[in-house]
């Protein structure tokens, strides 16, 4: 047999459908390559599930070959999905009184009501940047994991997040899905972790401090949920629940100016967020809070100079052993005491622990 003969044969036998490639679905075209390379770290979003022509499935079935049947079955099913999805989120848009845009990845149901947002050099729409901030949040939720040493099923639930442009749009949303009021962000914590916000832009001038704001506040979400899904701030665990939550600020950053107040004061700042060398201060100057004390505040109780103070401490230990800190989290949230989990898990006394952590302090941080 010749090879051009061969190669009518194999031609025969395979039949390539042309339009799909043997896909059996082509892209929906109302979608270019930039939209939808947006959607990859989503699992659901209201722009792709608005679509007339593909209902959310973002591919239409083949109708030119064989695998037509099959392929139609699983874009309608595709499609249903995203419907069923579509229909709970709008139970939102109707208490709202409006169409939001919410998507939703693995750990985080997002709605971003921020119309635009300057990143960098480019200035993004609502849809971009609320994939962007989709995706910044898995990506803390993969760092917070690593940090920690924390399986998968140890942080079972998903995040609510709602972030607004205005503040009654927060305030009303905050109600009804936070359980609470107030005009500063409103976080729920523990089984079932929400966080609503609005962007005021005194606080949160840019995409950086918004970024920064997020992680802070997604830090509190993700360790109240974790392991034993109890929230350590309310029970005297105020140092590891905010020092977690500046660690992570830090670390992505080199800056925390976020504080959980009930009240916010914007005028809030301690030395600008830049903590190494006043905190190095502090212990040379002994003007700190004994730990024995600071062990006993809720998150809400904490002064500036005790957020930096908490940062520090957890900071040491997180540097020592995360996977450590994360079982001392597991006893906070179990109500025993700070002292019991620093000996059980570090071996350490309180005595032992605060000595340990000024040598560190006065060997690491800079005098300014
Ligand atoms: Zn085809
Ligand atoms: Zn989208
Ligand atoms: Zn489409
Ligand atoms: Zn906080």
């Amino acid at each position: 047999m010749t090879s051009a003969a061969l190669l009518l044969l194999l031609g025969a036998v395979s039949q390539t459908c042309k339009k799909c490639g043997d896909h059996g679905a082509i892209d929906c075209r109302r979608h270019n390559k930039a939209e939808l390379s947006l959607e990859t770290g989503a699992l659901y979003c209201t722009r792709m599930a608005g679509c007339a022509e593909c209902n959310g499935a973002r591919r239409i079935a083949c109708d030119n070959c064989s695998a037509q049947a099959a392929a139609e079955a699983s874009v309608d099913a595709e499609s249903a999905r995203v419907e069923a999805w579509r229909r709970t989120r709008g139970e939102i848009d109707a208490f709202m009184g409006r169409p939001l845009l919410h998507v939703e990845s693995e750990h985080f149901r997002l709605v971003w009501e921020l119309p635009e947002i300057q990143v960098g050099r480019r200035r993004l729409d609502q849809h971009e940047a609320a994939h962007l901030y989709l995706n910044r949040l898995e990506d803390l939720h993969a760092l917070f994991r690593k940090t920690f040493a924390a399986e998968p099923q140890d942080i079972p639930a998903k995040c609510d997040l709602y972030i607004w442009k205005d503040r009654g749009d927060h305030e009303r949303a905050s109600l009804k899905y936070a359980d609470q009021s107030g005009s500063g962000g409103v976080k729920l914590l523990g089984a079932r972790p929400v966080y609503t916000f609005f962007r005021d832009r005194n606080r949160l001038p840019d995409d950086e401090t918004v970024h920064r704001h997020v992680v802070h506040n997604v830090a509190h979400l993700l360790l109240s949920n974790a392991w034993l899904s109890n929230w350590i701030g309310k029970i005297k665990g105020g140092w590891a629940d905010e020092g977690v939550g500046h660690y992570f600020e830090d670390l992505l950053f080199g800056q925390c100016t976020n504080y959980c107040y009930e009240e916010i004061d914007t005028s809030v700042s301690f030395k600008g967020g830049k903590w190494r060398p006043p905190v190095r201060e502090m212990v040379v100057k002994e003007r700190l809070t004994p730990f024995a004390e600071l062990a006993r505040k809720n998150s809400t109780n904490l002064t500036t100079q005790e957020h930096a103070q908490s940062w520090s401490l957890c900071e040491y230990l997180i540097g020592l052993d995360g996977a450590k800190f994360g079982a001392l989290v597991r006893i906070l949230q179990d109500k025993r005491p700070s002292s019991d989990a620093l000996r059980e898990v570090y071996g350490m006394t309180v005595v032992q622990f605060e000595e340990a952590w000024r040598k560190h302090v006065l060997a690491t941080y800079p005098p300014r």
